[in-house]
């Protein structure tokens, strides 16, 4: 069975970055939840109509819009190693992971956690200037926010599961990788 990881951590904490290496470096297949969102708004789906106004508040897009989303990229996967950024974000959303993997017949093989302190990752959000219209300071502290309550008690659902690992996100983005890919092997 080819590995299922997802990357957990605060918004700027690189996952994306290294979600995109493990897909070049090794064949993952890279399911990034806040990408298909910000694919959807530009195609002006009704998905992407909905997801916007909470996109752009900083909060999360209702379940039932994310899941049926991640749903249908799990399957359209195949049997192709998966990583997932962005996803799960909630408690409630991690629960619906583990049906949606079990009703593929995969298992989750690592949590892994991108650890970076709020003041870090405000400052690169900031300073990427990539122009998305939820980087902006207040929508920031809100999705920092929002990390804290609803994402992070992921952080002690997956150790007592045994799958977390902790990666320090601090360091440049080469020494990240090292890191992520030997727990992601
Ligand atoms: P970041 O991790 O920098 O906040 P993302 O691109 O992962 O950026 O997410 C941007 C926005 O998309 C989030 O603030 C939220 O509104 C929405 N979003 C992404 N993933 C989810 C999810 N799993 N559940 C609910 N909302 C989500």
């Amino acid at each position: 069975m080819q590995p299922t990881v997802l990357l957990l951590g605060p918004p700027g904490s690189g996952k994306g970055t290294q979600a995109a290496r493990l897909a070049g470096d090794r064949g993952f297949r890279q399911l990034a939840t806040g990408d298909l969102l910000r694919e959807a708004r530009a195609n002006g789906t009704e998905l992407g109509r909905r997801a916007a106004e909470y996109m752009d508040r900083g909060e999360l897009v209702p379940d039932d819009v994310i899941l049926a989303m991640v749903c249908d990229a799990i399957a359209r996967a195949g049997d192709e190693p998966i990583v997932l950024d962005g996803f799960p974000r909630s408690l409630p959303q991690a629960g619906a992971l583990a049906d949606a993997l079990s009703q593929q017949e995969r298992d989750l093989t690592a949590a892994i956690l991108i650890d970076v302190p709020d003041n870090v990752v405000a400052d690169r959000i900031m300073g990427r200037g990539e122009g998305r219209s939820d980087d902006n300071p207040e929508t920031v502290r809100e999705r920092l926010r929002v990390y804290h309550d609803e994402t992070e008690p992921l952080v002690d659902y997956y150790d007592d599961r045994g799958l977390l690992r902790r990666v320090d996100g601090a360091q440049d983005p080469d020494a990240v990788y090292q890191e992520v890919r030997s727990a992601a092997a």
